[in-house]
């Protein structure tokens, strides 16, 4: 009775280690079971790559001209179902020459879904993409940043890079000046940034980003695309 009282202790341990493993690697911004992930660049040149997630939506302009005005390019992880709604915000930020990259289709969590489910959120988004007139292949970037087994799997297949990032302001602040605080307080040579300012309706992740920009450039930062930044890697 009692041997059988501690297998099964053993057993529910054994679990919980397991699922805090799966969690831990479902989340992790710089570690997957295949092929390459990046959240960041070990370089001591001042560059770092800012990115922006979702979209394209009718905050596009704005965004653009933004960047526009302090002459830097960007790197845009686009939904897919947002560039069929809409195709010239999409169309837009590939003619200012700015990196788009591939956020999936649906924007769902890309955990335990099958191989086809993942093929075809990449692929149909891969070619929305490219009938915007963008060239290169595009990067991917997981919902949320998570993946576990059957996504990494698939991407190292077809040798496509996965991008991360190592700051994110959005996930511990609401408060403008908070966020370009947190950015100034953290960024180092070679960090990835992530910002979302597709659906904000209150124009404060825009401000955020007008201060990020100037801040950035203040402390002698070069702010490049994510394409160009992997250039940096020692
Ligand atoms: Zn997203």
């Amino acid at each position: 009775m009692k041997k059988k009282l501690a297998y099964i202790g053993i057993g529910v341990l054994l679990f919980f280690v397991l699922a805090f493993s799966a969690y831990k690697l479902m989340n992790a911004r710089n570690y997957q079971l295949f092929g390459n992930i990046t959240s960041h660049v070990e370089t001591h040149e001042k560059v770092v790559a800012l990115t922006f997630d979702d979209g394209p939506t009718e905050n596009t302009d704005a965004l653009l001209s933004l960047l526009d005005d302090y002459q830097v390019k960007a790197t845009f992880f686009l939904i897919g179902k947002d560039i069929e709604e809409n195709p010239e915000e999409a169309k837009k930020i590939a003619e200012a020459g700015h990196q788009i990259g591939n956020h999936t289709y649906s924007h769902k969590r890309m955990v335990l879904k099958s191989t086809s489910f993942i093929k075809k959120e990449i692929e149909k988004t891969d070619a929305l993409i490219a009938r915007i007139g963008y060239q290169e292949t595009p990067m991917v970037r997981p919902p949320y940043g998570k993946k576990l087994i059957g996504f990494p799997y698939y991407l190292n297949k077809h040798q496509r890079k996965t991008i991360t990032w190592n700051l994110e302001p959005d996930t511990y602040f609401t408060k403008v000046d908070e966020k370009i605080n947190y950015v100034k307080e953290n960024i180092q040579p070679g960090s990835i940034i992530l910002m979302h300012p597709m659906y904000d309706q209150t124009d404060n992740e825009l401000q955020a980003i007008a201060g990020i920009l100037q801040t950035l450039t203040d402390e002698g930062y070069a702010m490049v695309t994510v394409d160009e930044l992997l250039k940096f890697q020692k």
